[in-house]
């Protein structure tokens, strides 16, 4: 049997007090010694040791109908912040984001993506002026998470695949060099996935589809974003779909991508705007390409459910413009050609997250701070 040491129990103590007042937000410290069933001298304890740390501070006091009212504690939200960036081939998205997964700061700039050091010198400073407008120093900085069109290497620090910005093989270093934080790569798919996760946490296990300009997807199981063998679990977009069908960029023909992604549905120079006011006006031609969209995703989405039989969420650019009647003729179409009909409808339209992908790739930093607190 594995000894537990007094070193351990205080330790597991320290952080179940700072996890419950973080879950909780406000607390008095009898309720923590209730709840924890810990001795109030205990308590008090962790309590001066996370007020020193600058964790946990006394916040005003809790509301009581009678008698003396108890300091109300809370977590120090910024006591720790962490980095998120979307790469686009000429956009960079930053934000800064507090314990709770809040947008604390935020810049977007447009660059084009390079490969070169001046690239990686520019985001840089774009991230050294974020956090300093946010009045948030680097030595309470997590971590710095990058969201990238692409595969990533499973330590996040190196390029698996990236076609679309033309960087397969490239590493993070530049980046890490510059700053003093964990730094890594992050699949832009996942990072979405990740922050639907984090504001519908009772999603434990789903199959999520970004339809944004570009198709991607993740697989969480068990809370957990699966990443297979090789880190491909999840890149539906190249499933392929119609046979001799539409070149997709990875160089094959018939993809997912083709037929299911922002760049497929819409003709050149056209805006997602634009396309929905027409489709919901009922213009002929929006809708019919609509119902050809929703035809190849029915498809799609019934050969993905026959393998995991899950909730399947839609996120990405397209999500903020769908609305439940689209969802349910999905689903018809979908009922059309399963081979196991379903009365319960298992797709669902993700959290309307502006900057999924920027807030994302700082989630991870997070979920391991309060684990290991
Ligand atoms: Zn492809």
């Amino acid at each position: 049997m594995e000894k537990i040491s007094m070193n351990d129990i205080r330790k597991r103590n320290y952080s179940d007090v700072y996890r419950l007042i973080y879950q909780e937000r406000r607390i008095s410290k009898s309720r923590i010694a209730a709840s924890l069933e810990m001795s109030l001298p205990t308590v008090t304890q962790h309590l001066s040791t996370l007020e020193r740390e600058g964790l946990v501070e006394k916040q005003g006091q809790m509301a009581s109908g009678i008698g003396r009212r108890a300091a109300a504690y809370t977590i120090r939200p910024k006591a720790r912040v962490s980095v998120g960036v979307e790469i686009l081939p000429d956009h960079i998205t930053a934000v800064v984001l507090n314990l709770y997964g809040e947008v604390i700061g935020k810049k977007e700039v447009s660059l084009t993506f390079s490969e070169g050091d001046a690239y990686f010198a520019a985001l840089h400073t774009i991230i050294c002026e974020l956090l300093q407008s946010s009045n948030a120093p680097i030595d309470v900085v997590l971590g710095a998470g990058i969201g990238m069109q692409g595969l990533v290497s499973e330590d996040g620090q190196r390029m698996l695949y990236g076609k679309i910005l033309n960087c397969t093989g490239l590493t993070i270093r530049p980046l890490s060099e510059r700053l003093s934080c964990p730094v890594r790569f992050i699949h832009d798919a996942e990072c979405a996935a990740l922050m639907e996760l984090w504001r519908t946490p009772e999603l434990t296990d789903i199959i999520y589809l970004s339809l944004g300009i570009h198709l991607g997807g993740a697989v969480i199981m068990r809370g957990q974003i699966g990443r297979g063998r090789t880190g491909r679990t999840g890149t539906v977009e190249h499933m392929t779909l119609v046979e001799g069908g539409r070149p997709c960029y990875c160089g094959k023909l018939g993809c997912m991508e083709c037929y299911c992604s922002v760049d497929a549905l819409l003709e050149e120079g056209e805006h997602l705007s634009d396309f929905f006011l027409l489709l919901r006006q009922g213009a002929l031609r929006q809708t019919r390409r609509w119902s050809e969209f929703l035809d190849y995703l029915a498809m799609a989405l019934n050969n993905l459910h026959m393998v995991l039989d899950c909730t399947i969420v839609l996120g990405g650019h397209i999500a903020p413009y769908l609305i439940q009647q689209d969802i349910d003729t999905l689903f018809s179409k979908l009922q059309d050609r399963t081979a196991f009909p379903e009365e319960e409808n298992f797709i669902r339209i993700g959290a309307q997250e502006n900057n999924a992908v920027a807030s994302g790739a700082a989630i991870p930093f997070i979920r391991t701070f309060l684990k290991t607190i």
